[in-house]
């Protein structure tokens, strides 16, 4: 009977420490993402950069050109085929000084930046911008449009997604709609998307990764039915590039 109560007692203290070890990692968790949140400036002279590499852009008009790429962290429109999952989380992205990442993009031969995500118009990206192109660079995003534009860009590539519709003002300033095809409803998706966009913005669809053998040739016939639309591909996977 003794032994039952020590080793009961034994168990409640080692069953309380426990749970008062996950609580406090819980409450860590909690405490440092509202911190984390709230740290990231306005004003966007910090960023959570997840990764920046200097590459060739795979995907759409500028296909083929070498370009350095700034993927910021941050995502909440959940494409459930995305490839860049551990984009979303904001708060495992270091916060990074603009001005490093302008300086760090100066460094390569190409003068063009491509922004991409996550989803990068969280963020207010006048200041990162307006930095690139002081020093000469190029300025390109790939946006979903999800938020309001901010930003100035030599190149503005709209590729919208069902699960969060693009803001009037994205989709007004489009130079080129990109619209991935996952299924074949995709293709009314991207008509309705083309009218929000302006005359002379470039349209491409793109057969979603895993689902390009199947969707490839219903694309080939589309585009030759109705050639305002063009292929693109992700080149950069064939390559096996980033
Ligand atoms: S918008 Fe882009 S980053 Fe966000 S979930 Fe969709 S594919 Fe992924």
């Amino acid at each position: 009977m003794k032994a039952f109560l020590y080793s009961n007692c034994q168990f409640y203290t080692f069953d309380s420490s426990f749970r008062l070890l996950a609580f406090s990692f819980q409450l860590k968790k909690v405490i440092s993402r509202f911190i984390m949140a709230h740290q990231i400036p306005e004003d966007g002279t910090q960023l959570p950069l997840m990764e920046e590499f200097y590459t060739i852009q795979g995907e759409g008009f500028h296909t083929g050109k070498a370009a350095y790429f700034i993927r910021l962290g941050g995502c909440d429109v959940g494409c459930h085929w995305c490839d860049v999952k551990e984009s979303w989380d904001a708060e495992l992205h270091a916060l990074t000084p603009a001005d490093q990442i302008i300086e760090n993009a100066s460094k390569h031969p190409s003068k063009a930046v491509v922004v991409t995500g996550g989803e990068p118009l969280i963020y207010n990206l006048d200041y990162l911008t307006a930095g690139l192109q002081g020093k000469g660079i190029k300025t390109f995003i790939e946006t979903s449009g999800a938020y309001p534009l901010s930003g100035h860009w030599d190149w503005i590539c709209l590729s919208p997604k069902k699960f969060k519709s693009p803001t009037k003002n994205v989709a007004e300033h489009a130079d080129e709609l990109k619209v991935i095809i996952f299924n074949k409803s995709d293709f009314a998706f991207a008509e309705e998307n083309a009218k929000l966009v302006p005359t002379g913005c470039k349209l491409y669809l793109q057969p979603e990764w895993s689902k390009s053998k199947e969707m490839t040739p219903l694309i080939v016939d589309y585009v030759m039915n109705n050639p305002q639309w063009e292929i693109s591909l992700q080149t950069h996977k064939y390559l096996n590039i980033p």
